[in-house]
């Protein structure tokens, strides 16, 4: 079968290769991919900048069907629509893996880094991950559960967010997007922030819920925070872009004694006044990944229509056309990229 696969440690050293279909050792499922979400991990890979077991298939983010079950597997059936969890495996013993943080193991090996993952036709997943997608969700859609997984997790499970909270979001692109609508779920009054260049983006976010959609180049994001807050700012600030500026403008419009969660990655050191942490009592949470509880909740949202990621998948292209979808993820031209081997 053809695989994406990083071939080699290094920059690039990305190629389609043909390798031989896979079969379900016990406890685990073979999934015939429909759809797979090019993520901002993959771009890293591309460059070398995230940890990989090459030669490896990458793909992490998946939607397909169940074609066969190994041993001991009874949980699953053959026919299934479902997605994927990422954690291949983690050591289970740890203090992280034994308090329901696997996310945080120091040995979890993922799918499409350290283990054969879903740019293919065929992944090999253990059947404790694996969970059916709601009717209502295709596999272009279902694709997503992953990063929403993620953004359940930063969003809701690591700082506290309550009805009639008032977030604040930077960066209206796919994870942005998503956190938008988990927030507007979870009974919070939504602002979103982009600039010049997010304007389908702002426009996408009005249609899923954003109470105010605003560019920060032309519009006075601070004013109508104040105005929305009695002056006082955001009760709570999600930076999902992974830019140094909107991490700063977040550190001004939060309030004082509000909360800060960082979800985007900069992939290096960014400009932070650190003493506003101190000035205004700030509780500060990141996220890493995602954790089964995140997945339960992301899967539920989706079924009962809070969240709709479809809107946000932009593209889809043959696995033998990665570069130019990869090309397309990073000129951030669009929202969401998959990639599907079904021809
Ligand atoms: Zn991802
Ligand atoms: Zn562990």
């Amino acid at each position: 079968m053809k695989a994406v696969m990083k071939t080699a440690p290094g920059v690039g050293n990305i190629e389609v290769r043909e390798i031989n279909e896979p079969d379900p050792p016990p406890g685990h499922v073979k999934i015939a991919v429909q759809a797979a979400g090019i993520c901002g991990t993959d771009i890293h890979i591309y460059y070398d900048e995230f940890r990989t077991r090459p030669p490896v298939v990458l793909g992490h983010e998946i939607a397909g069907q169940v074609v066969e079950v190994g041993a001991d597997v009874t949980t699953i059936q053959p026919g299934q629509r479902v997605t994927t969890e990422t954690y291949f495996s983690t050591c289970g013993t740890c203090p992280f893996c034994r308090s329901g943080r696997a996310n945080l193991c120091p040995d979890r090996r993922s799918i499409g880094s350290a283990v054969d993952g879903g740019f293919a036709r065929y992944v090999i997943v253990p059947a404790r991950n694996v969970h059916a997608l709601p009717d209502n969700v295709d596999y272009q859609a279902g694709a997503l559960t992953e990063p929403l997984a993620c953004v359940v997790h930063g969003a809701l499970e690591m700082p506290r967010l309550a009805p009639g909270d008032l977030a604040v979001i930077t960066g209206p692109g796919a994870i942005g997007l998503l956190t938008l609508q988990v927030v507007k779920a979870a009974g919070a009054t939504a602002v979103l922030l982009g600039t010049d260049a997010d304007e389908s983006r702002l426009a996408l976010g009005r249609e899923l819920g954003a109470d105010y959609a605003l560019n920060i180049q032309r519009e006075d994001a601070a004013a109508q925070i104040a105005a929305l807050s009695e002056g006082l700012g955001a009760d709570i600030v999600y930076e999902c872009s992974g830019a140094g500026p909107a991490a700063q403008t977040l550190l001004e419009l939060v309030r004082r004694g509000g909360q800060y969660a960082q979800i985007g990655l900069f992939g290096k050191p960014v400009a932070w006044t650190l003493d506003q942490v101190c000035y205004k009592e700030l509780t500060v949470t990141g996220s890493n990944a995602s954790v089964p509880s995140a997945w339960r909740k992301a899967l539920r949202l989706m079924a009962d229509g809070k969240v709709c990621t479809a809107p946000l998948v932009s593209g889809i292209y043959p696995l033998t056309e990665w570069r130019t979808a990869f090309d397309v993820f990073e000129q951030r031209t669009g929202i969401k990229t998959l990639l599907s081997p079904v021809e």
